[in-house]
């Protein structure tokens, strides 16, 4: 049983070792055997006797006790306060359970939850807004984009120590990251464990700082990338290039970069997606006897056959001369809505020839200028 172990061989230590180095003893071997980290057989075992060690001699009065008592230990002595019986049954049959900062508020108490200093983490993702005109969105374009980033600092390689020199241990918390304070409390003497003030929790000390980042780690760079706009981009869609943003903490990745797309629109065309939208104007003449159209695509002029008879407002399809499609294959269409346009001037010869329309097509004429003529062509002088 754990309960008979002489808790200063548990923890390596001699019997005047000082509370540091009990301490320290303690960091060392709870990091070697927590159960997190080490799977093998026996460690969460060992791991347990470590915490019920430190426990006792941790604290100076329950080491002076314990002292008295000899290695056959205070369990049942009822002297040891809130940390007799100790609990670990969440840790038993290799069931998942928090980390270090779980077990140590535990113990302390007051312990706050604390991301681990030194894990490595992704560095911010950027954001960057690309122009594109109407045409490069539709066909899509290779380009070279620069923008400032913080990237890893290329003097000291992210250490932030001079080069030659590397980060010490912290001198205030030895490398554990947390100092202890013991407080006078109505309930007794209470022990917290606070951030190191000196190494911010990270437990390493640079005292000879890089002199580019100057400890930081990190420099600004101007930072260049190839970008591929795939054909079809529509305006605030976005794309992410991995590990393009900025350098992460500890080892960690480069977070990434996304590009927003702004598009800008056209005169011509109006977009929806993969279709494309456009108005022609016709002549009556045109719409009335049919003609070949030659209309503006985004690839060029195509022709548009309009039949005989057409009224304004119909819209033609031209099948594939849309904008590609983002997920899928081909492109969209091209939709032509053709207006009829009426004329608003005449000359006498265009005058004479819609009169004959006008009669051959069994219509009376008024003598005077206007009526039919109003009603046909939009015209309100007298
Ligand atoms: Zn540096
Ligand atoms: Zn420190």
């Amino acid at each position: 049983m754990a309960d008979s172990k002489d808790y200063y061989k548990v923890l390596g230590v001699s019997r005047d070792a000082s509370q540091d180095e009990i301490k320290h003893a303690y960091r060392k071997l709870s990091k070697k055997y927590h159960p997190d980290l080490n799977k093998a057989p026996g460690a969460e075992e060992k791991f347990k006797e470590i915490s019920q060690a430190y426990e006792v001699l941790g604290d100076k009065d329950k080491r002076a006790q314990y002292d008295q008592f000899g290695s056959a230990g205070p369990q049942g002595q009822g002297g040891f306060g809130s940390f007799g019986g100790q609990d670990f049954g969440g840790f038993g049959g290799g069931q998942s359970f928090g980390g270090f900062d779980d077990i140590f508020s535990q113990f302390f108490g007051g312990g706050r939850q604390q991301a681990n200093p030194n894990a490595p983490r992704q560095g911010s993702d950027l954001q960057y807004q690309m122009d594109l005109t109407f045409k490069e969105a539709i066909f899509g374009k290779e380009t070279t984009i620069s923008y400032t980033r913080e990237a890893t600092c290329h003097t000291c390689n992210g250490t932030g120590a001079k080069p030659g020199t590397s980060p010490e241990t912290c001198h205030k918390c030895h490398g554990s990251g947390y100092i202890q304070i013991t407080r006078q409390t109505p309930l007794g003497r209470m022990q917290t464990r606070e951030v190191c003030d000196v190494c911010h929790g990270t437990g390493k000390e640079i005292k000879q700082k890089c002199p580019t980042c100057h400890g930081s780690g990190h420099e600004e760079e101007r930072h260049s990338v190839k970008v591929k706009v795939p054909a079809g981009v529509e305006d605030g869609q976005q794309m992410r290039l991995s590990e393009q943003g900025e350098a992460g903490e500890n080892g960690g990745p480069y977070g990434d970069l996304f590009i927003v797309f702004r598009v800008a629109p056209s005169k011509k065309f109006q977009r929806d997606g993969p279709e494309i939208y456009l108005e022609v104007p016709i002549s009556f003449v045109q719409a009335a006897l049919g003609d070949e159209l030659q209309v503006d695509t985004v690839s060029g002029k195509v022709k548009l056959k309009v039949p005989a008879g057409t009224q304004t407002n119909t819209t033609f399809r031209l099948r594939g001369q849309g904008a590609p499609r983002l997920r899928g294959n081909g492109r969209g269409d091209q939709h032509v809505k053709v207006k009829v346009v009426t004329p608003k001037h005449l000359n006498g010869k265009q005058k004479e020839a819609l009169k004959a329309f006008a009669t051959a097509s069994g219509q009376s004429m008024s003598e005077t200028e206007g009526s039919l003529f109003d009603k046909l062509f939009g015209k309100h002088k007298k």
